[in-house]
């Protein structure tokens, strides 16, 4: 075998997701999966609100606490301060989950490094994450969903929404496996987030974009149509065009 095919087999293998949490009556739990890799947490921390939202157990919605690396942590309440003013909501208040540290090889929630979300309530209204609830959705459902899932960009490059398999659907996933304890940078190779651009050109923006999952012509045609109206003149692979883009997105209402 090449380098190369080694390295390809080992990327595939990195973005490989399969459900994982077993438990009678508890959803398999999405999870970035490294075959045969076991990870510990350098530490946790108990954490019961995230931007002052009181955090709940998506199933039976039971207010609860949850443990990820403290640096998770900051990462998420950075997020929440982030996303409140954009969203047009007014404040969050509860945040709905599936979880955050489990116990469990293959993934980044053993690390304390990941994150579900089922729905964010605010205090002027809620946004479902629930596809398999509400898919396929109205204009303001979609709208919604890919407005926060910019926010989420803006600090967790790997943010995987219902585009990115069925396991999905009833939530979206953040972890930091890719962007780290920086900020997240733009590739036109990331499918998630090339994903993300597509669906905020079709469904916030309201271009006829095909979701291709590729960073093609007629994605990058759009894109620039876009901007231009948005009055973004860098580009998505400068850091700061990466951030503008998700800030208008996401504020965009
Ligand atoms: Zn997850």
């Amino acid at each position: 075998m090449t380098s190369t095919s080694r390295r390809r087999l080992l990327l595939a293998g990195a973005t490989v997701l399969l459900s994982g949490c077993s438990g009678s009556g508890i959803p398999p739990l999405t999870e970035v999966r490294v075959p045969g890799t076991c990870r510990t947490p350098d530490s946790l921390v108990e954490f019961s609100t995230l931007g002052g939202a009181t955090l709940g157990y998506e199933v039976g919605r039971t207010s609860t606490s949850y443990k990820a690396d403290p640096r998770f942590v900051e990462l998420l309440e950075a997020w929440a301060e982030d996303w409140s003013p954009m969203s047009g909501l007014g404040a969050m208040t509860t945040i709905w989950s599936y979880g955050a540290y489990v116990d469990k090889c293959d993934s980044f929630h053993a690390s304390g490094r990941a994150f579900d979300i089922a729905e964010v309530e605010h205090e002027g209204g809620s946004i479902s994450c629930r596809y398999d609830v509400w898919g396929p959705g109205s204009a303001v459902q979609n709208r919604d969903y890919w407005r926060l899932a910019a926010s989420l960009h803006l600090h967790f490059g790997y943010t995987l929404t219902h585009l990115y398999d069925e396991a999905h659907h009833n939530h979206i996933h953040v972890d930091n496996a890719v962007s780290g304890w920086g900020t997240p940078t733009f590739s036109p190779r990331s499918r998630v987030q090339v994903q993300l651009v597509q669906a905020a050109c079709r469904d916030v923006f309201g271009a006829d974009v095909e979701i291709s999952g590729s960073y093609d012509e007629q994605t990058q045609s759009a894109l620039r149509t876009i901007q231009a109206s948005l009055g973004i003149t860098r580009p998505l692979g400068d850091a700061d065009g990466w951030r503008e883009f998700l800030r208008l997105t996401a504020s965009a209402t």
